[in-house]
């Protein structure tokens, strides 16, 4: 199958590409991955998004975003890019499905995917007490007790979340501060569902048939250095992302943790004609709006490419 655009990935930077484009007269097939919707399908009330003045559930913003995609035209797909041949022309990816795609051009609008702390025990209790995404799982723990690990905006954002739902929640960070902005740092300090537990590391879970648990640890390294248990129903990780590029680093400069390498503000990558926007380009701001924004001038870019090599 050949589209002269491809946009791989279904949050906001590939639908507002989708709908930029498809208005712009281009014919774009979008590639919606493992988790259609991205990571606003994993979040809480979207406060900050402009033109919600009463905030909107992240996964109605997507699902809005996708009727608009819809309305122009776009040809959506539930697939999953696999690997890429970028060295080709068209451009050729190949598929979940064990398919090829290929394209003129190509919107790489991934996203990033939550962080692990890499202990064993999380695998182990993967589904039985262990969740990245408190607003998927959170549900399962009311009146429980849970633990938060972060101390970033999504840390705050999550131990809020369920402090709405649990009877407690602990957030273990490992810092003697919390990263997180001042009005996210003032809702987890003020709610006296929260308790902060700073500089404090996991070193462990435990529990029969589920998490019952953690082992942890206080000022490790330190002379006063304690080590006890936290007992806990679930335990939520939220300790930053990692981006989705994987499957086209191999022709893409990116930097050292892997986020694309785009040309000044602009979403274009070493390889003309190939567009990264979205989470996956942007290891500072990680925005909504930002994400959609870098989307608008992928779509933008693309059909101008496709306009001045004679291809639309
Ligand atoms: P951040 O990178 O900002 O924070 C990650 C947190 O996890 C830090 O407190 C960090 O600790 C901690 N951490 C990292 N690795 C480990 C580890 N191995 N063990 C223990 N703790 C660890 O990530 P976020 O996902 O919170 O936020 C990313 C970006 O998205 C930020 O710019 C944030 O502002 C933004 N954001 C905005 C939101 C909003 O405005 N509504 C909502 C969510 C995110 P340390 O401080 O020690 O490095």
């Amino acid at each position: 199958m050949h589209t002269n655009l491809l946009i791989i990935g279904a949050g906001p930077a590939g639908y507002t590409a989708a709908i930029y484009a498809a208005r712009a007269g281009v014919t774009p097939t979008l590639l919606e991955g493992m988790q259609p919707g991205g990571q606003l399908t994993t979040t809480t009330e979207i406060e900050n998004f402009p033109g919600f003045p009463d905030g909107i559930d992240g996964t109605e913003l997507t699902d809005r975003m996708r009727a608009q995609a819809e309305r122009f035209g776009v040809s959506i797909l539930p697939r999953a890019v696999v690997n890429s041949h970028l060295d080709e022309r068209p451009l050729r990816v190949s598929l979940d499905d064990g398919t090829d795609m290929t394209a003129d051009t190509m919107v790489i609008a991934t996203g990033a995917s939550a962080k692990y702390l890499g202990l064993p025990d999380e695998k182990k209790y993967a589904g039985m007490g262990v969740s990245a995404c408190a607003t998927c799982d959170g549900f399962f723990y009311r009146k429980k007790t849970v633990a938060v690990v972060g101390g970033g905006d999504t840390a705050c954002e999550e131990a809020d979340y369920l402090a709405g739902l649990a009877a407690k929640v602990y957030l273990i960070v490992r810092k003697p501060f919390l990263r997180a902005s001042e009005i996210m740092q003032r809702r987890v300090m003020e709610n006296p569902k929260i308790e902060v537990l700073f500089e404090t590391n996991t070193e462990g879970l435990y529990g029969e048939n589920g998490v019952e648990g953690a082992h942890v640890v206080h000022r490790r390294g330190e002379a006063d250095e304690r080590h006890y248990d936290l007992p806990i129903d679930g335990f939520f990780l939220a300790i930053g992302h990692t981006p989705n590029s994987a499957p086209f680093a191999q022709w893409l400069e990116t930097d050292e943790t892997g986020y694309i390498l785009t040309e000044g503000a602009s979403p274009r990558t070493n390889i003309p004609g190939v567009y990264a926007a979205g989470d996956v380009a942007d290891p500072h701001y990680r925005q909504a709006i930002c994400a959609a924004a870098s989307g608008c001038k992928a779509g933008i870019e693309a059909k101008q490419y496709l306009v001045e090599h004679n291809l639309l």
